[in-house]
């Protein structure tokens, strides 16, 4: 399932073989993003979807600073969710007209500061229209927003559902007319549509009855805007494989769904770009998290190799970010790719709690004190979001290779 080579036994990243990768860095551990894999996945996509469509990357995935640069020459532009995460994406050289900045709780100071960046505002409440409209007095920019809608429907099969029944995302469809109306009063540069129903699905067509149905609303609420819908953005949530027996999304379904409606948006709605925005898709298969076995031991028969790197560092492995039932991520051995001699061990890490384990008996070459523990499918919600105070172990280090 993952994308990484191995040569003579040993994982390669960035094309460099782990344990050397593993000297440059200077310690485990570490998380590592390759940027060839980066690369590839952008292509897929353009190759899937209709070159109308414009592509984002949702930097929640993954903010390194680094990765946010790269990503920002490859796709078209960068959905924020915070202010700090507005200067990385500025820092990169994004273009502001390209930026959108979503989240449901934005301090006036985050929205003082998107609308002196002139990028877009995805409102999600009646609050933020008297508040942009002060702002924008004020600094003599009329600020760009895009309204944030709930809808009435879900985004069936996902991982994580972000739209449908009460949602503290958006605004509910019901409310719009009104929202709208008090965008025009306001003077506020209206946009368009931001629909985000869900995450991490797999099920192509859900994907594309989500955005279909999006679109159809997109349009419906368009009769009532006070000016044409020049962005309709409808979202993503397509998923990545992190457990055995998930499929790979089939993007062609997608990309033909998506070509559909790109198709009728030149009729029905003439000045709009259609975006999507991804996060886990773009980055998430592209990035590994790296420990070293500290120490091998052996519990009523059970084998536990305790290793440097875990839930501090790396909390969505050990299962504790948004899971119902803890299945394993993917892992390897780094350093004993080829190995035929297998075990069945549990990759624990060093906290002094039961929650902080990376693999639950999973079967793996049998490795010693030193060998490299690599977890696969951590390109994204790895290092951001875990709880790097918990124990006060050492920082981890990220590059990107
Ligand atoms: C989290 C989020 C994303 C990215 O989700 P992925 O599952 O990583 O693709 C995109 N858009 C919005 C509005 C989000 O909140």
């Amino acid at each position: 399932m993952n994308q990484f080579a191995s040569h003579d036994g040993e994982l390669l990243v960035g094309g460099e073989r782990l344990s050397v990768l593993a000297a440059r860095v200077g310690q485990t551990p570490f998380y590592a993003y390759d940027r060839a894999l980066l690369r590839a996945r952008v292509g897929e996509l353009r190759t899937a979807l209709p070159p109308t469509v414009k592509l984002h990357y949702a930097m929640k995935a993954n903010p390194m600073p680094a990765v946010v640069g790269f990503m920002a020459g490859l796709v078209d532009g960068i959905d924020v969710a915070s202010a700090g995460e507005l200067k990385v994406a500025l820092d990169a050289g994004t273009n502001p007209a390209e930026i959108s900045f979503a989240g449901p709780g934005k301090r006036d100071a985050e929205l003082r500061q998107a609308v002196a960046a002139r990028v877009l505002i995805n409102l999600e409440s009646f609050r933020e229209v008297v508040a942009l409209e002060a702002i924008s007095s004020e600094l003599g920019l009329p600020a760009r927003v895009a309204v944030r809608v709930n809808p009435d429907f879900e985004l069936k099969g996902s991982g994580m559902k972000m739209g449908g029944g009460p949602k503290q995302f958006g605004l509910d469809v019901e409310q719009i007319p009104d929202l709208l109306a008090n965008i025009g009063r306001a003077g506020l540069a209206f946009e368009g549509f931001h629909l985000y129903a869900g995450s991490q699905n797999l099920r192509p067509e859900s994907i594309c009855e989500a955005q279909q149905k999006s679109y159809e609303l997109a349009l419906r609420l368009a009769q009532d805007a006070p000016s044409p819908v020049k962005f309709l953005n409808l979202g993503g949530g397509f998923g990545i494989p992190y457990f055995p027996g998930e499929q790979r999304l089939d993007l062609t379904p997608v990309g033909d769904n998506l070509a559909q409606l790109a198709q009728r948006a030149q009729t029905e709605l003439p000045q709009a770009s259609i975006v999507i925005e991804l996060g886990r898709y773009l980055v998430g298969e592209a990035g590994v998290y790296v420990a070293r076995v500290l120490d091998r031991k052996v519990s009523r028969g059970q084998v536990y190799l305790v290793v440097d790197g875990g839930l501090h560092q790396h909390l969505a492995a050990s299962g504790n970010f948004g899971q119902v039932v803890r299945k394993n991520y993917p892992v390897a051995i780094g350093s004993r790719m080829n190995a035929r001699d297998v075990e069945t061990a549990t990759v624990v890490g060093p906290l002094c709690t039961p929650l902080d384990l990376l693999a639950d008996r999973m079967t793996l070459p049998v490795a010693q004190v030193g060998d490299l523990v690599v977890v696969y499918q951590s390109g994204a919600y790895g290092a951001s979001a875990s709880p790097h105070g918990f124990l006060g172990h050492p920082a981890c280090v990220e590059v990107l290779v």
